[in-house]
């Protein structure tokens, strides 16, 4: 008897139908019936992981636990599901690539050619399975990326393929999701591109049990009779997926179509009890009916791609949610940002959270922005890269130390009061090598931070390389700006708080990573109630 069942989501017809949602969606309906569900994601490019691209190119990077670089929707996952993903939660084509060659290498395949099929597929289908060895999962879902038909994803489907054949059918359920395009001018939904998806996916020998359908009408049941005959699928199993107005109601519109009932039904499993999402239905009330509103200034050089601050958006929406207020953001872009228009950029927002980053672009901005919030007291909340440039401003401006930088800007600054930690000094290799995955933090007593996590010893997530300079947190403290936050361990400072400020808070980790739906991220609520108060206070 096997210990878990398998749910495979591939998608079909274009990218961005939200797989990553359906996958999340369906996991928390099963885990809300009792069931232990995990999702993973197997990304179909070169890269080993998505650690070293571009935001442009792949949105934000999202970080585990135990120091995984993996895609966004992994991000998805812990906050629907509120449980921690892993290493093993993604794996990418580079990845599988690198374990065949680094074996042959060994000499595992001796004698071999060494091939797509049955060398990759194996690796595939053993990484696949892989977390049915942690043993406690009931259900392992996983998201294929990419669309059907891809030169890129054939191993993969291949790789169902086998195992549908090798587990038998009652093991594994294949959902795959299509569009069903709205015809404007016919005034129709048209089904002829789910067809002709689906039939690729037959001519690679996989037959899905359901079809997910994207759609901005509803669909009839003349139209899910059509796709079901064509499709060689049950009409239950043609599920209507509506644009939502949040992606927080997406469980609630995959229940009503009874996304879980046909799954389970698949997998022979009951269906055990009607799911229990009190919870969740609450959250959604507050996210949809606020009773408070703030306007927070969101600065960052990637703003005009929403996907690049995906777990920062979320978390304002989990805290807005805690506080019964609706955020507001407002990005702005840092390459905008000067002296002369700071003012005018700044003044009426309720708040400004200073986004993290790599490279030099738009730094300067970045800077402007938070001497303009530290002198005029408005809540500034900074991560990672944004609180190493609120170090830096306040060293230029108080410390009186103009030529204080980042050597991840400038190699040989006079005062580098971000620095490189010894240990970084001796790495060549991009991918990997920054401080990853989760670091213990003890917080001083009477700070903002304390307050906010209500306890002193916390455990966040890092991705960064460089740090604090503890040669210079002497002076840094007596003028004002405190070491909130140390790492018990290394010493290295976490957190830096103004006291005197009303709510001026910089993080070297990345606490957007860990908020969910179910655990709003302290800081953020703390954040968003800060500026709540300054917003009531400036009536
Ligand atoms: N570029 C900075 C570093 O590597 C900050 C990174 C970040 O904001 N995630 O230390």
């Amino acid at each position: 008897m096997r210990k878990s069942k398998f749910v495979f989501v591939t998608g079909g017809v274009t990218s961005s139908l939200g797989k990553g949602i359906i996958s999340a969606s369906l996991a928390k309906l099963l885990q809300a019936r009792g069931y232990s569900v995990t999702i993973q994601k197997f990304d179909p490019y070169i890269n080993v992981d998505p650690g070293t691209m571009n935001p442009y190119e792949h949105g934000e990077c999202f970080v585990t636990e135990d120091g995984a670089e993996t895609d966004l929707d992994l991000g998805h996952y812990e906050r629907f599901l509120n449980i921690p993903t892993s290493q093993a939660n993604n794996v990418t084509t580079g990845r599988i690539y690198q374990t065949v060659i680094e074996n042959e290498r060994r000499g595992e395949y001796l004698g071999k050619t060494v091939q797509v099929i049955p060398h990759i597929t194996n690796e595939i289908k053993r990484r696949m399975m892989l977390l049915e060895e942690v043993g406690k999962y009931d259900i392992i879902i996983t998201e294929l990326g990419g669309t059907v038909g891809d030169i890129e994803s054939l191993p993969y489907i291949e790789a169902v393929r086998q195992l549908r054949w090798e587990l038998g059918q009652d093991t594994i359920c294949i959902i795959h999701l299509t569009l069903v395009p709205y015809l404007k001018a016919a005034k129709e939904l048209k089904t002829k591109p789910t067809q002709h998806s689906v039939k690729e996916l037959q001519e690679l020998g996989v037959q899905p049990d359901i079809l997910v359908c994207r759609t901005e009408h509803k669909l009839n049941s003349e139209l899910r009779k059509k796709i079901a005959l064509f499709c060689n699928v049950n009409q239950n199993a043609v599920i209507e997926s509506i644009d939502a107005d949040t992606i927080y109601d997406v469980p609630l519109l995959m229940l009503k179509e009874k996304l879980d009932k046909v799954t389970l039904a698949k997998l022979k499993l009951p269906s055990r009890n009607e799911p229990e999402l009190e919870a969740w239905k609450d959250f959604i009330l507050r996210v949809k009916h606020p009773t408070n509103e703030v306007t927070i200034g969101l600065v960052g050089k990637y703003v005009e791609l929403q996907d690049a601050y995906k777990s920062i958006i979320e978390s304002f929406i989990h805290a807005g949610a805690e506080n019964d207020c609706k955020v507001n953001i407002k990005t702005i872009h840092s390459e905008m940002l000067t002296p002369e228009n700071a003012k005018e950029k700044l003044e009426g927002l309720d708040g400004v959270l200073v986004a993290p980053g790599f490279g030099s672009r738009g730094i300067e901005g970045k800077i402007e922005a938070i001497h303009y919030l530290r002198t005029h007291n408005i809540p500034f909340f900074g991560i990672c890269l944004g609180m190493q440039m609120a170090v830096i401003e306040f060293a230029r401006n108080v410390l009186k130390l103009p030529e204080a930088h980042s050597t991840e800007m400038e190699v040989n600054s006079l005062n580098p009061v971000i620095d490189l930690m010894e240990d970084q000094k001796e790495v060549s290799q991009k991918g990997g090598t920054m401080r990853l995955g989760s670091y213990n933090c003890e917080l001083k007593k009477g700070t903002k931070s304390f307050t906010a996590y209500g306890k002193n010893k916390i455990s966040e997530r890092h991705r960064h390389r460089y740090e604090f300079n503890n040669v210079y947190l002497d002076d840094m403290e007596k003028a004002g700006m405190i070491a909130a936050g140390r790492n018990p361990e290394t010493n290295l400072v976490e957190i830096v708080e103004i006291p005197k400020h009303r709510w001026f808070v910089g993080v070297q980790y990345h606490p957007e990573l860990k908020s969910t739906v179910e655990n709003p991220h302290p800081l953020f609520v703390k954040f968003v109630k800060a500026c709540m108060d300054y917003s009531e206070e400036k009536k």
